[in-house]
């Protein structure tokens, strides 16, 4: 499949061969449950503030809807491509499977840098991309998310957009709105809480004290933000945390609040005085207990994993290890990995519980979402645990096997039409 062509997307087809082998799947199999069932490619003509007209291109894959369907972020970046996108949806679908969600998975994106727009051309272009996707989108079958550079206000111009095309009011064609607009509680705080949540449960595993126990944080966005945020509140210490312009470093801890303010005037961590300056790179080689890599994908790798000091990495992004650091990692007993589909997945299970509100017309107290949220996540969390312990496997791999083998077997007992 060349068309998806993209060393993460290599990544993603590397990490479901390995699993396939291990469960022994035929050959003839592999093409059905790893490609895309579509995806698609946009032109997204816009006008600019300085009366210019800028083409912007938009993308969204597809990947099964064997199980419902498709659901996934919208990510705006100027480095977004198809085989990215396309890899980043092969891990909803495994994502969703192994929390027993009745999704496929699905990720768009568009290649732009929403910070140096105005506000008004962002909403421009994402009106006009949910226009084009109008053929292709429905709340049964396909409903878009925030992911990385898009937000509540993205998400209610898309709610918005296809609403007025429809005639009607549809809230339930995106998650991660605003609450007024048919949102639900703790959506925002999900993806956080979660990786957080897992931390604990997998503190408690290893016999580590959250108490007093440092974090560092690669990715200072929404999900690094609540994860740390929440990490701190069960008593941890948060030394590094970092951004794309940089980092800060802090042996005592650095004060959550104060980073919040200088966030809100500088809008980035840079310059932030409670710290030392550091690379995002060093963060991820501070030696802590808990490393939590909430950026881009592909940023553990053959080259720094050995170097890493952790003893739980939790990964708040998507496909933040690449297969050749999964080696090294796998050899290193000293440290215990949360793989992505399990520690980011309660922001789709919260999107699921959001759509299922919106469906119901039915809204539930933030206390019965969170409640509902840990009890998926400790589930999926002990089958994963269950299965690496008893094959002897990374929980990175255990995790996929449950995901894949669910898509598997309803492929199969689905057949083949005609
Ligand atoms: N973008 C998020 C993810 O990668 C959330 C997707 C969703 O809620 O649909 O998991």
């Amino acid at each position: 499949m060349d068309a998806y062509d993209h060393p993460t997307f290599q990544m993603a087809c590397q990490q479901f061969d390995f699993v396939a082998d291990h469960l022994q799947m035929p050959e003839s199999e592999r093409p059905r449950l790893k490609y895309p069932k579509r995806a698609m490619i946009v032109s997204l003509p816009i006008n600019c503030e300085d009366g210019s007209t800028k083409v912007y291109t938009g993308f969204r894959v597809q990947h099964h809807l064997t199980l419902g369907p498709t659901k996934g972020g919208l990510r705006f970046h100027p480095e977004v491509t198809l085989g990215e996108v396309a890899a980043l949806a092969m891990w909803m679908s495994w994502k969703c499977a192994l929390t027993g969600l009745p999704y496929g998975g699905a990720k768009g994106g568009i290649a732009c840098d929403p910070h140096r727009m105005s506000p008004r051309e962002v909403e421009r272009l994402t009106r006009r991309y949910t226009q084009e996707m109008i053929p292709f989108i429905g709340p049964q079958i396909d409903v878009m998310a925030p992911d990385m550079g898009t937000n509540e206000q993205v998400m209610a111009w898309i709610m918005d957009s296809y609403s007025m095309h429809m005639g009607y009011s549809v809230p339930s064609i995106v998650t991660g709105k605003p609450l007024s607009l048919g949102g639900s509680l703790g959506r925002r705080e999900a993806t956080g809480r979660g990786v957080a949540h897992l931390v604990a449960r997998a503190a408690d595993t290893i016999g580590l004290k959250l108490k007093n126990a440092t974090v560092a944080v690669q990715g200072y966005g929404n999900v690094g933000a609540v994860s740390a945020q929440t990490l701190a509140g069960f008593g941890a210490k948060i030394i590094a945390v970092s951004d794309v312009s940089g980092g800060v470093y802090n042996a005592r801890g650095l004060n959550l609040g104060k980073l919040a303010e200088h966030l809100e005037k500088h809008r980035m961590v840079k310059g932030f005085s409670e710290g030392e300056p550091i690379s995002n790179e060093q963060v991820l080689l501070t030696p802590c207990d808990v490393l939590v890599p909430a950026a881009m994908e592909r940023q553990i790798t053959g080259a720094n994993a050995g170097r890493i000091r952790c003893r739980i990495l939790a990964e708040g992004a998507n496909g933040p290890t690449t297969p050749e650091a999964d080696a090294i990692l796998s050899q290193r007993e000293d440290i215990f990995v949360l793989p992505d589909i399990l520690c980011n997945a309660g922001g789709v299970v919260v999107s699921y519980f959001e759509w299922v509100q919106d469906l119901q017309s039915f809204f539930w107290g933030e206390k019965e979402v969170m409640e509902k949220l840990h009890h998926i996540l400790d589930e999926a969390y002990d089958r994963v645990l269950g299965n690496s312990r008893a094959q002897k496997i990374s929980m990175r791999t255990a995790a996929l096997c449950v995901g894949i083998q669910r898509v598997r077997e309803a492929k199969a007992i689905r057949g083949l039409f005609p």
